[in-house]
This record gives structure tokens, sequence and C-alpha cells, in this order.
């Protein structure tokens, strides 16, 4: 929703007033980070496409919770009576047009607070309101609280929150909803989790036939561990990520495309795989996308390909020795009680084998450990302070690919999107 932030504010400058969408999502940083959830819910990924509805003084509220229940009840025709709907206590106006809602019982309308029921974009300034979010019900005891899938936000751009944090009354309230694809798959599709739809079911055969061609032994379960769901769900954030031109770095969006990665490779490790794996799955990528909807990502897969294959070099030449570091302190006897990788060991994890500490955090979670963040940090400081270099693994290698990366041209200023578009070659 971002290129629409100013319409929010002001409706006056919108070219159209009414919008519908369908956006690529990341969240795998900042304020929506789901990175640590892939792989151990049924709902969340790091990638995946959001299905949008806006309005610029289009219309009111009322009209776009009865869109938006008439999309859900009559066009996708699911039962009524396995919906449920959240607003924001303070917002009285959306309780009552719920309720005069035919067919959602005052029960099932539950007023929640602002942590959950009002939208903001960042700590920062920006449009901002309470929000409406509808849920399906799995009728999945065994879930718990995931036993509520959440579908669908529609959030009411009523205020904007100034500098100092104050809010201002906006002129008209817009509307802003975001709809997950893949949550609504499963649901159309009656299946326990995203990763069981059709979006991902090229993607999970490709990966049995890459682990059958590398002698593995698999199960089809693919809900036996997160580490194949890990894999696909990286392998589709990280194609789209460097189809948008990031490159792996250590720093910013090249970072948290670098995270990804040696996340899933990692998962691959557990798996059994011990060459690189990531882009033989590409063709599977691709398949699961045949509806053309993404052109580049067919087009430019040669340089996403040799992107990902650097990475796995770099990373797979430290990952089993970083591993083989790691693997005996979870049987120290000194450590049995505070359950706690030390510092020391999480710091040379990531200076020496380019471990990021978020896959560290994984790793000790994984068996009921923690990591004492602040004491690593102290650790890059000091050596920050000393003027060490970091990254010592591949980190030159790295720099000098690169270096040629960019001298190639494999990513230069992306303008030719519509000529791409018509021609399916890059300019
Ligand atoms: P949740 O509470 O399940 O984490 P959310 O409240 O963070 O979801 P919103 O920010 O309201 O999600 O995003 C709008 C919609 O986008 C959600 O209702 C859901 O359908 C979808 N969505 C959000 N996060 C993810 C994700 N990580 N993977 C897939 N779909 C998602
Ligand atoms: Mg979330
Ligand atoms: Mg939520
Ligand atoms: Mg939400």
């Amino acid at each position: 929703m971002v290129q629409f932030k100013d319409y929010f504010r002001n409706p006056a400058i919108a070219p159209f007033k009414q919008a519908t969408s369908i956006q690529k999502c990341m969240r795998a940083g900042g304020k929506h980070n789901d990175l640590d959830n892939v792989g151990y819910t049924p709902r969340h990924h790091t990638f995946f496409e959001m299905l949008g509805n806006f309005s610029f003084g289009g219309h009111s509220k009322s009209r776009a919770i009865q869109m938006a229940w008439r999309f859900l009840t009559e066009v996708i025709q699911l039962p009524k009576d396995r919906l449920r709907v959240t607003v924001l206590a303070s917002d009285q106006e959306s309780y009552d047009i719920w309720k005069n809602q035919e067919g959602i019982p005052e029960e099932k309308i539950i007023r929640c607070d602002t942590k959950d029921n009002f939208w903001t974009m960042g700590e920062g300034s920006g449009p901002c309101g309470p929000c409406t979010e509808i849920f399906w019900d799995t009728q999945n005891d065994s879930l718990g609280e995931d036993r509520w899938l959440e579908i669908w936000n529609l959030v009411f751009m009523q205020h904007y929150r100034n500098e100092q944090g104050q809010l201002e009354n906006l002129p008209i309230v817009c509307v802003d909803t975001g709809m997950g694809l893949e949550r609504l798959a499963s649901v159309v599709q009656n299946k326990v989790n995203n990763f069981e739809t059709d979006v991902f079911e090229p993607l999970f055969k490709g990966l049995h036939q890459v682990m059958i061609d590398a002698g593995m032994e698999y199960s089809p379960d693919i809900n036996a561990s997160p580490h194949k769901k890990i894999i696909v769900d990286h392998l589709r954030a990280m194609s789209f990520l460097i189809a948008d031109g990031v490159i792996p770095s250590n720093v910013g969006r090249g970072y948290v495309l670098r995270r990804i990665i040696r996340r899933a490779l990692r998962s691959g490790n557990q798996l059994g795989f011990t060459e690189p794996f990531m882009t033989k799955l590409y063709p599977h990528l691709l398949e699961s996308l045949s509806d053309g909807s993404y052109p580049e990502m067919n087009f430019r897969q040669d340089s996403i390909k040799a992107i990902i294959h650097q990475e796995e070099e770099i990373f797979m030449g430290t990952l089993s020795k970083g591993l083989a570091l790691l693997e005996p302190v979870f049987k120290q006897k000194d450590l049995m009680d505070s359950k706690q990788i030390p510092a020391e060991v999480a710091f040379k994890l990531y200076d020496t084998f380019g471990f990021p500490l978020d896959l560290t955090v994984l790793i000790a979670e994984e068996r009921g450990w923690t990591v004492d963040l602040a004491a690593v940090e102290k650790l890059r400081q000091k050596q920050q302070e000393q003027g060490r270099a970091s990254w010592k693994a591949g980190s030159s290698l790295m720099q000098s690919k690169t270096l040629e990366w960019k001298e190639q041209g494999i990513f230069p200023t992306f303008t030719g999107y519509q000529r791409e578009m018509l021609t399916g070659q890059p300019s």
C-alpha cells in the first residue's frame, strides 16, 4: 500500500477513487517479520501474494465491509457460520456495521485492543487507523489459538500519525484491505496449512525429485519437520528478491536476502543435502508460477540462479564446519542448566562461518536453548572497534562476485519492465 500512502492523506490527488491489487509481499525483516514463523505455523510465509482493494474516498466503511462479506460468502461461497470477525474495541461504527450484516451473529463479533486492531505502517509518522479482521474457523481444536485463521484485514485509514506521535483525523475515511492468497487457497481447497495447497505442490514434488536424484532417502510427508517448508518458502522469497534487483550482502535488504538463503541451506543440510541443490528447484518454482503472472522470473532465471548458486558455494563450504562447532555445545555438561549457547560460540559462527545470528538462534530454539544476544552484540562491537575485518569466510569472494555481477550488468537499473513484458526479453 506504500504507493497509495499519499492518497490516504489527500484523496483529491488520487487519479482513481478505488483500486484493486495483487501485491508481492515480503515479511522477513522490520516491523512485520515472519521469518521465525515459517515452517512452524500453518499460515506464515516470508514471501506471499496479498490481494487488496482500496478506496480513496470512493466508498464508505460499511460498503467495504459489505463487499468483503459478499465476496467471501457469495463469490467464494464460504459457509457464514465458519467466519468470525474482530473490531477495535473503540470502533463502535464497525461493530454496528457488522451487527447489521445478515449472517453474522453478535457473539461472532469480537472486540480487540489496539495491539491487534489498530494498523500503523511502522514506528514513524503515516496514515493509520482501526481495522476489522475476518477469521476462518478451521474447526481444528488441536491447533489451539491457530484454530482461527486470519484471512482478511480491512483497515480504515481515519488518522494520520504526525511526527510528534499525535493522531490527526484524515478528511475522508479511506480503505486499505489485504488478504493472503495462499491462506485463501488453503480455505477454498480445504487444507490444513498453506503448504498443502496447489500453490506449493510443484515445489514439493520438485524437492522430492531432487532428493531422489541426490540418492537421498525421502518421505512424501511435508509436515514431518519444518525443513521442507522452509526450503520451498525461502526459495520463493530469495528468487523474487533477486528478480527485483536485490543482491546478497552484509547490510540492509541484501542481508535479509542472505539470511533467507542461508536459512534455506541449513534446512537443506538438515534434510541431508551435501551439495548445492537450490537452483535445481528453480524449474519447479517456474512451474508453480506457470500462469505467467511473473514473466521476469522466467527471463531473469539465469541471473537469479547464478546468484543463488554463488551464495550456496560460499556458505556450503563453511556450513558443516560451523554446525560441527555448534553440535558439541548442546552436550556440554556445564551448560545443561543454563541451556544457553556461549556468546563466543555464536559470535564465532557469525564471524568465521557466516552464520546469521538468527540462524544460530533458530538452531538453539529447536533444542530449547537460547543465545545471549546482548553479549554477542558486545563482542561484535568490540571487534569493530578493534577494526578487524569481519565476515572472513567468503567475504572477499563475495565482494568480487558482487563487483563482477555489477560489471556484467546482471542488475542494471531496472527501466525496461514494459519492454520486457511485451517482448519477453530483458532490456
Ligand atoms: P497474522 O496475525 O496471521 O500474523 P497479520 O495480522 O500479521 O497476520 P496483516 O498484516 O493483517 O497480517 O496482513 C493482511 C493479510 O495478509 C492477513 O490477513 C493474511 O491473510 C495475509 N498474511 C499476513 N502475513 C502473512 C504471511 N506471513 N504469510 C502469508 N499470508 C500472510
Ligand atoms: Mg503477522
Ligand atoms: Mg493478525
Ligand atoms: Mg492482521
